[in-house]
């Protein structure tokens, strides 16, 4: 039987980059998959028909995580269709970069919504239906930018930082439960997020990275999809790198 056989799971932001290797890798293992997504209705349809061509179960379903309401109807839409929510994926997430000299307050906010209170908002929204089955687990798609800054950053690396800290303060409170909660730090993924790099900062990020390259989204998925799986029922807040070495603690 595959890892993942019939659990349901949720992945916010799931319709590109790293959400989307992560919708698939789930599926892969037997998940059934809800890809949430904000505004890009057609690339959450593009991953939905992946899965289901590959023999896979998903749907998606449209909302932005930093909205309550939204948040939650996001995580009630998906108990609906599967029935229950066992594994879900806060990975939504963006940035807007720039020196703290010139941040705008509108840019700290932007990004601490999408992020950080979009992983309260709806990791609190799927408290109910993981309590009441007494079993879940929740991975929070955090940065090394979070562990180790990064300068251009303040906003996002501050997000990031506070979702480590909710990851552990979440453990501890829902581990009586059955419930885990970890973190997964990507290093430089190629995304729509880093492609604004120019050739300057991709050669740094060569030279700063032990492994010498830029990873694959996929590379990121296969960890989330074990942090989910019955193999990693003892492991709880931990903060897990994918970064080639970048950060070594
Ligand atoms: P991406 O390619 O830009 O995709 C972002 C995803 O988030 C899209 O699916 C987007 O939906 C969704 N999204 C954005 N705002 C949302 C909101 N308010 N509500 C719901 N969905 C929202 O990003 P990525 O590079 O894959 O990054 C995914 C996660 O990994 C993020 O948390 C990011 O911070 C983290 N990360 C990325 C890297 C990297 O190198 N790329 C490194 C470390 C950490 P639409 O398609 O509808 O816009």
């Amino acid at each position: 039987m595959a890892n993942l056989e019939g659990k349901a799971a949720l992945v916010t932001g799931g319709s590109r980059g790293i959400g989307r290797a992560i919708c698939i890798e789930l599926a892969g293992q037997g998940a059934r998959v809800a890809v949430n997504y904000q505004a890009n209705a057609a690339a959450a349809e593009e991953v939905v028909e992946a899965i289901k061509s590959a023999g896979g179960e998903a749907f998606a379903v449209q909302g932005d995580v930093s909205q309550p309401d939204a948040a939650a109807a996001i995580v009630k839409t998906t108990v609906d269709t599967f029935g229950g929510l066992d594994i879900l994926v806060n990975n939504a997430g963006i940035t807007r970069d720039g020196l703290l000299m010139r941040m705008s307050e509108d840019d700290w906010d932007a990004v601490h919504q999408t992020n950080l209170r979009g992983t309260f908002l709806v990791t609190k929204a799927a408290m109910r239906p993981m309590l009441r089955a007494r079993g879940g687990r929740i991975i929070n798609i955090t940065s090394v930018v979070g562990v180790m800054g990064n300068a251009g950053q303040a906003n996002y690396a501050a997000a990031k930082a506070g979702i480590i800290g909710f990851t552990r303060a979440v453990a501890k409170e829902v581990a009586s439960r059955g419930i885990t909660c970890n973190a997964v730090a990507p290093g430089f993924i190629k995304t729509d997020i880093t492609s604004a790099m120019t050739e300057q900062q991709v050669a740094a990020v060569m030279q700063a990275v032990p492994l010498g390259r830029v990873a694959e989204p996929e590379e990121v998925a296969p960890l989330v999809a074990f942090l989910a799986g019955e193999g990693a029922a003892y492991i709880t807040g931990q903060c897990i790198q994918v970064d080639g070495g970048l950060v070594m603690a």
